[in-house]
């Protein structure tokens, strides 16, 4: 009993959670089984490898900023069937287009789960051990040009400029001016082929260009931002949110590019 006491100091000292949470449970186990030392020991030090790739999952989730987590196993994939081919979300959810450094646009009408898709790919960047930043497109401007809190504005867009998945949801919601302008300029020119950023929209791109104050650099962000980028620009859908939503019968429910792509 004093060697147990002696153990589980020493784990504590090493701060070794993981092992020391499930000690009784495996000694009971070794015993029962009648393990051999490397079993034993594999099967502890598997133990504290879990749990510290769940504390990492746990940050990683929290610092994204996820507000209601959304996951692919919380999606139903039957709802809007006809406008997120579940193949096609399979394929997002490996997270490829990450890898690859593109962008992703879904645009498509209220409720229709375009959130829900980005923040779930988001969870699976987060479970791949990479940093995500998930913000309204709308809010995150403002609090990067909060002159008020200049340090918090810094470390606010350092974070956007390393995440490797950064979700600007409901981008063009409104108008945008100059220093909005110039501050999104920054950071899609900065991330282009470095890292990836996910767009949400209710608007189709085509609209996006008369949200910025002059031509030259409505095309220098949307360059940036959307030209090699997969997009998924459903023109109908059901909502999620209040079901029988109506729909023009005779438009195509979903345009997809640069899928397929080695994606
Ligand atoms: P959008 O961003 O397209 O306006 P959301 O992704 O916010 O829509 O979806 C609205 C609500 O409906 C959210 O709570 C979302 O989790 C839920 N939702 C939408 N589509 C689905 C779906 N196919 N399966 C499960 N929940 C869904
Ligand atoms: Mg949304």
């Amino acid at each position: 009993m004093e060697l147990r006491h002696h153990l589980q100091r020493n784990l504590k000292r090493l701060r070794m959670p993981g092992i020391l949470l499930n000690l009784e449970m495996r000694l009971q186990e070794a015993q029962e089984n009648e393990l051999g030392y490397v079993e034993f020991l594999s099967l502890v030090v598997q133990d504290e490898i879990s749990n510290r790739e769940g504390n990492n999952l746990k940050k990683r989730l929290k610092a994204a900023g996820f507000g209601q987590e959304k996951t692919f196993e919380g999606f139903d994939y039957q709802f809007n069937e006809e406008v997120f081919a579940p193949s096609v979300l399979r394929d997002l959810a490996t997270c490829h287009f990450v890898e690859q450094r593109r962008n992703l646009v879904i645009g498509g009408p209220p409720g229709i789960g375009k959130t829900h898709i980005a923040k779930a790919i988001g969870h699976e960047v987060c479970r791949r051990q990479g940093d995500v930043l998930f913000r309204s497109t709308q809010s995150l401007l403002q609090d990067l040009l909060n002159h008020s809190q200049p340090i918090r504005s810094a470390r606010l867009l350092k974070k956007c400029l390393k995440a490797e998945l950064l979700i600007l949801d409901d981008f063009a919601f409104r108008k945008l001016d100059q220093k909005e302008s110039e501050m999104l300029y920054a950071l899609a020119d900065e991330r282009l082929g470095r890292t990836s950023t996910i767009l949400t929209s209710n608007r189709p791109p085509q609209d996006w260009y008369a949200i910025f104050p002059d031509p030259v650099i409505s095309n220098s962000i949307l360059d940036r931002l959307v030209s090699g980028a997969v997009k998924i620009i459903v023109t109908k859908g059901k909502s999620y949110r209040k079901e029988g939503i109506k729909v023009q019968a005779d438009m195509p429910s979903t345009v997809i590019e640069g899928l397929g792509e080695g994606l």
